[in-house]
């Protein structure tokens, strides 16, 4: 295997020794000569890096903008991955970012054509990318649309056939089919009702094929936060139940954007609970020749799990800026809740009944029975008094109950990092006040290394930044501020909002008015399509409460970024139980928590040498010193007297 490592390396030497040499020849010599910039902020980086990998710990590794970070966190992960012959895992912020990576121009690429290296990267999806068989066959017999039977046509032979399972070819990504809309694919596409584990089409699945085909990478598994996180959460009942672990063993972990694994591990740690998920299992159930006395069961559940929700309902209320209700466990709740319970537990015993008499469906009776269990569970949990965090999310009608057992921290503490590894952290804003404890604590980790690399570009030179204040409420103040800056650029504007409130208010504010360019709204459409055309038409302006990350726009389409507000965070479940952890709730959670993502919604601004613009924070004309000097020391330029409106 040692000949893999890209470079020699006898039995006498330090394998880190000689890749520090490596590394040094790499960024002086052999990169610049591929004609890539020598940058002295990526070398700065590359040999903080090692430490992280010699002492097998967690790193921060915070480099702005610019930097090239990407370049080095991967040759770290492929030559130790090689070294250990285990592949590294990479962990990027969503499910479009890890096609980024192993794009035709993306990183991966550049550095094999500049060091004549070949890369073994594959990437592992989450389960909706895969088409699911079982759901294609039930689809081409009751539906007359070409689209799917011509999929089902050009499935590869050894579906239907007996060839031995070396001859089989992965095959049924979401991305074989990009002719297909997305409401198209949720008709073949795996979904949460389907059971892989009891599944007679599992071994020539295409979900399991590609499962297969990633677990054998040799370098770099690419893959979402989630995904890992999915993993995390997953890897022991996949292991009791006699499954591999959706990710293989490996060396070490990148995660890419690491200020937003927390997001990710909240959503992953928890129990989910749909109201619509249990209707659709009970009234498949019905459909089959069950005995009278598991009908009127299963009626007895519909009209319960209904009046379950509907109490639900009544007793949340809405947090403005969060799309989690919080629950007032009352009586009527915690009432309807064991009604509920009760009667799931004497349709579990009924179906014992009906699976000895060979009615249902073998297949469906035991992803019923397992939904059953786990919506049992999760009612129990939320039933007793636990430590952990329950709250409500209503989708236009679709409610979920969601209960996350233990806060995120003492989890990912216990299930990551107490395991000795690399975990790099990469990211533009992962400290606070040049400190790494905020991330650190709300993600359980003890110890670690850190490093900070300004980004190469000019800010002095090529972003303003204004503080324009206003008295607490006035609304229609900012808005008509707002458009007036808009007005001043021609469009080529971002408006960053922290609430729903603001933007529609917003919205109203602009709706009468002339413009000689378009406003785009978040909500109005689906969100790649509204960023492309505001990317596209150069005097366009966008709207948005969640592109505080991610948005990457080059040149002269935004020229004025606008801070609406300052974005703290709202006052959920999950924020409540985080503040009521700590001792001092504002300067711990609070203030952290905004200073990073208004350092994320500033850093939209310059993406490249040649871009230049201007940066408006709105702030209240009451806020607090403490929180105008601690924004003060996170911004990247100087703001001049003037332009601290909040002294006058
Ligand atoms: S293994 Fe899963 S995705 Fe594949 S056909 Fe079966 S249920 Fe569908």
């Amino acid at each position: 295997m040692q000949n893999r490592i890209p470079f020699e390396l006898s039995k006498t030497e330090s394998f880190f020794e000689k890749l520090g040499e490596w590394i040094g020849d790499v960024f002086y010599d052999r990169l610049p000569e591929a004609g890539f910039e020598l940058r002295d902020e990526q070398i700065y980086m590359a040999f903080q890096l090692e430490k992280a990998f010699k002492e097998k710990t967690v790193m921060f590794a915070e480099a702005g903008v610019g930097t090239g970070k990407t370049i080095v966190y991967l040759l770290y992960a492929i030559c130790y991955a090689r070294y250990t012959n285990q592949p590294a895992i990479i962990a990027c912020a969503d499910e479009t970012l890890i096609e980024q990576l192993v794009k035709k121009e993306g990183d991966i690429a550049k550095i094999e054509k500049a060091l004549s290296l070949h890369i073994d990267v594959r990437l592992a999806k989450s389960r909706d990318q895969y088409l699911c068989l079982n759901k294609l066959d039930k689809l081409i017999t009751s539906s007359d649309e070409e689209a799917f039977h011509i999929i089902h046509d050009r499935l590869p032979e050894f579906i239907h056939g007996s060839q031995s399972l070396q001859t089989f070819e992965k095959y049924g990504d979401r991305k074989d089919y990009p002719e297909l809309t997305d409401e198209q694919w949720a008709k073949i596409g795996w979904d949460s009702l389907e059971d892989c584990f009891t599944c007679e089409n599992r071994h020539r699945c295409g979900q399991t094929l590609h499962r297969d085909w990633y677990r054998h990478s040799k370098d770099l598994i690419i893959c979402s936060h989630d995904f890992y996180m999915e993993h995390i959460w997953t890897k022991e009942s996949r292991k009791r139940e006699g499954q591999l672990p959706l990710l293989p063993e490996h060396s070490c972990v990148v995660f890419d954007e690491g200020h937003l694994l927390e997001f990710a591990s909240q959503k992953a740690l928890t129990y989910r609970f749909s109201e619509r998920i249990l209707e659709i299992l009970l009234t498949k159930l019905m459909a089959n020749d069950v005995r009278e006395n598991t009908l009127y069961t299963i009626e007895d559940l519909l009209i319960q799990n209904e009046q379950f929700f509907y109490e639900l309902k009544q007793s949340a209320y809405f947090n403005e800026g969060s799309d989690k209700l919080t629950i007032e466990k009352n009586a009527a709740v915690i009432a309807n809740g064991k009604q509920l319970h009760s009667l799931i537990n004497t349709l579990e015993e009924e179906l014992v009944f009906e699976s000895e008499m060979y009615t249902i469906n073998e297949y469906e009776l035991k992803i019923v029975e397992e939904y059953l269990e786990q919506i049992s569970y999760s009612l129990s949990l939320f039933l007793k008094e636990l430590t952990g965090i329950t709250w409500l999310e209503d989708y236009e009608g679709e409610r979920t109950l969601v209960i996350m057992p233990r806060l995120v921290q003492e989890i990912m503490k216990e299930e990551v990092f107490s395991i000795r590894k690399p975990y790099i952290f990469s990211s533009a804003t992962l400290s606070e006040n040049k400190s790494f404890d905020y991330i650190a604590h709300s993600l359980g980790i003890e110890h670690y290394l850190s490093c900070q690399v300004a980004s190469p570009f000019d800010y002095e030179e090529n972003m303003m930044i204004k503080m324009p204040a206003f008295a607490h409420g006035a609304l229609s103040e900012k808005c008509l501020y707002t458009l007036e800056q808009i007005r001043r650029t021609d469009g080529r504007a971002l408006v960053l909002f922290s609430t729903p409130t603001e933007l529609t208010a917003f919205k109203l504010f602009c709706q009468e008015k002339e413009l000689s360019f378009p406003i785009y709204y978040e909500g109005d459409a689906e969100i790649s399509t509204l960023v492309s055309q505001f990317q596209n038409e150069v005097d366009s302006v966008l709207c948005s409460l969640h592109l505080w990350e991610g948005l990457d726009i080059p040149g002269q389409s935004l020229e004025n970024v606008i801070i609406f507000s300052l974005p703290f965070p709202p006052n959920d479940p999950v924020f409540t139980a985080k503040r009521n952890a700590v001792s001092n709730p504002f300067f711990e959670v609070d203030l952290p928590y905004m200073l990073l993502r208004l350092r994320q919604g500033i850093g939209r601004l310059i993406r490249t040498h040649e871009d230049k613009g201007i940066v408006h924070i709105l702030i209240n004309k009451e806020e607090d010193r403490q929180v105008i000097e601690a924004v003060l020391s996170i911004l990247p330029v100087k703001i001049s007297t003037e332009q601290r409106e909040w002294n006058r």
